[in-house]
C-alpha cells in the first residue's frame, strides 16, 4: 500500500485559468509564470499544458533546461536574467530570453564573445526597489541596448508592482505614474501587469502581461479566492483518516499537549503533515474537509500527521478522504489561517507526495 496522501492536478482547471487571462486581456500577449515548478504543480506538466502561451517566465536556467529537455519549444525568459559570465553560453544554446537588471549584467553582455545573439527584456525599478535600473537611466541604458551586438532585437521594457493586490495603494500609482513617463522615451513593447494587475488594473495589461499565481486558479488579491475571479483551483492536497482516538473531556491532543478535548470526543488522525507542505504554523481551528464536511484542526501540525476535531462527522472512518485544500476549500483561506499567503503553501508541496493529474 502506497502512502494515502497525494496531490491532484486539474488540468482542465490549468487550462481553463489560461482562456480566462486571454479574455481578460483581450490582445495583450501572455507569458506564463512558471517559476519555482510552476508555483509546485510541475513546470514541464504545466509549460505542455501552456504550449500556446507566448511566453513562459522562469527563475532561472536549471527551469529552462527542463523545460528544454523536455520539448518544450515555446519562448522562454529567465526573469532574474544570468548571474554568472558561463550563463550567457547555455543561454544561446538553450534559445532563451533574459531580463537585464542591472549593470553587472549589461557589461557582460556588451563585453561577452558569444555565438549567436539573445533577446532582452530591460527591467527598470519604478519602486519595487528590487531588481532594475533606475528610471532616470532608461533613455542611456536603451542606447547601449541597442549598440550591442550580442542583442538580436528591440528589447522589451519590463517593470513590476509591489502593491498591486492591495487596492488603490498610492505605491502602485507612483510606479505607474513612472512607468507611463518613461514609456514616452521610447515606443518599444512594454509589461508590468502580474495576477494582481491583470484582475485589479485593466490599462495597465500594455503589450505583455505576466500572471503566475492566477494560471493556478488563486486570487492574488487580500480577503478574496479564485472563485471571485472565475478562476478555477488546479491543485487539491488530499488525505485519508487513518487512525480515530475517542478522547475523555481534559485529555490532550499531539506534541506539546497544545489543545485539549473540551469534552468526551472523536479525534481523527490524518496521513500528512508539515513534511508534505502542510503549514505547522496553521492555527487550531483551520478547516480540513472530510468527506466533504468542514471539520477544525487540533492542535499543531506534526510531521506526517494532523490531528481533527472530528464532532460534526461522528459517521467518520478510517480511509474517509479528506482534502487540505483545493476545490471548496480555497487554499486562500489556509493561508489565512496559518498566517501566510498562498504562493508560500503551493510552493512548499512536497515532492514526495504522489502527483496525480486529471482531466
Ligand atoms: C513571479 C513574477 C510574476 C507573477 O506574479 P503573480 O503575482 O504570481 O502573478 C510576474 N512578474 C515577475 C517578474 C515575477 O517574478
Amino acid at each position: 500500500m502506497t502512502r494515502p496522501s497525494r496531490v491532484i492536478i486539474d488540468i482542465k482547471a490549468l487550462e481553463h485559468n489560461f482562456s480566462r487571462i486571454k479574455e481578460l486581456v483581450h490582445n495583450s500577449k501572455v507569458m506564463a509564470i512558471i517559476k519555482a515548478d510552476a508555483y509546485g504543480h510541475g513546470i514541464v506538466r504545466v509549460a505542455k499544458t501552456l504550449r500556446n502561451a507566448d511566453a513562459f517566465g522562469v527563475a532561472c536556467l536549471e527551469e529552462a533546461e527542463q523545460l528544454r529537455i523536455a520539448s518544450v519549444t515555446t519562448p522562454i525568459v529567465l526573469l532574474e536574467g544570468p548571474y554568472k559570465p558561463n550563463d550567457l553560453s547555455l543561454i544561446i544554446k538553450l534559445n532563451l530570453q533574459v531580463v537585464i537588471h542591472n549593470e553587472y549584467q549589461l557589461e557582460l553582455l556588451e563585453k561577452s564573445k558569444i555565438d549567436g545573439a539573445i533577446k532582452v527584456w530591460l527591467k527598470i525599478d519604478t519602486g519595487m526597489h528590487r531588481l532594475g535600473f533606475s528610471a532616470n537611466k532608461t533613455e542611456e541604458i536603451l542606447r547601449r541596448l541597442m549598440l550591442c551586438r550580442n542583442i538580436n532585437s528591440t528589447p522589451i521594457l519590463m517593470s513590476h508592482l509591489a502593491t498591486a493586490n492591495e487596492k488603490n495603494h498610492t505605491l502602485t500609482y507612483q510606479q505607474l505614474d513612472a512607468f507611463r513617463e518613461i514609456s514616452k522615451i521610447t515606443n518599444i513593447e512594454k509589461t508590468i501587469a502580474n495576477s494582481a494587475a491583470v484582475i485589479n488594473i485593466p490599462d495597465v495589461h500594455f503589450d505583455w502581461v505576466r500572471p503566475g499565481l492566477m494560471l493556478y486558479g488563486v486570487s492574488p488579491l487580500i480577503n478574496s479566492c479564485g472563485h471571485d475571479h472565475g478562476l478555477k483551483s488546479v491543485m487539491t492536497l488530499e488525505s485519508e483518516i487513518i487512525s480515530i482516538q475517542y478522547l475523555s473531556k481534559g485529555e490532550s491532543v499531539g506534541y506539546g499537549a497544545a489543545w485539549r478535548c473540551p469534552e468526551n470526543m472523536p479525534v481523527g488522525i490524518i496521513a500528512a503533515g508539515y513534511g508534505d507542505g502542510f503549514p505547522r504554523h496553521a492555527k487550531s481551528g483551520t478547516p480540513i474537509l472530510v468527506n466533504n464536511i468542514r471539520c477544525p484542526l487540533i492542535g499543531h501540525a506534526s510531521m506526517d500527521m494532523l490531528t481533527i476535531d472530528l464532532r460534526n462527522q461522528s459517521n467518520a472512518k478510517i480511509g474517509d478522504r479528506v482534502v487540505l485544500w483545493g476545490g471548496s476549500l480555497p487554499i486562500e483561506e489556509i493561508a489565512l489561517h496559518a498566517e501566510t499567503i498562498p504562493y508560500e503553501l503551493l510552493c512548499g508541496v512536497h515532492k514526495r507526495l504522489q502527483f496525480v493529474e486529471c482531466n
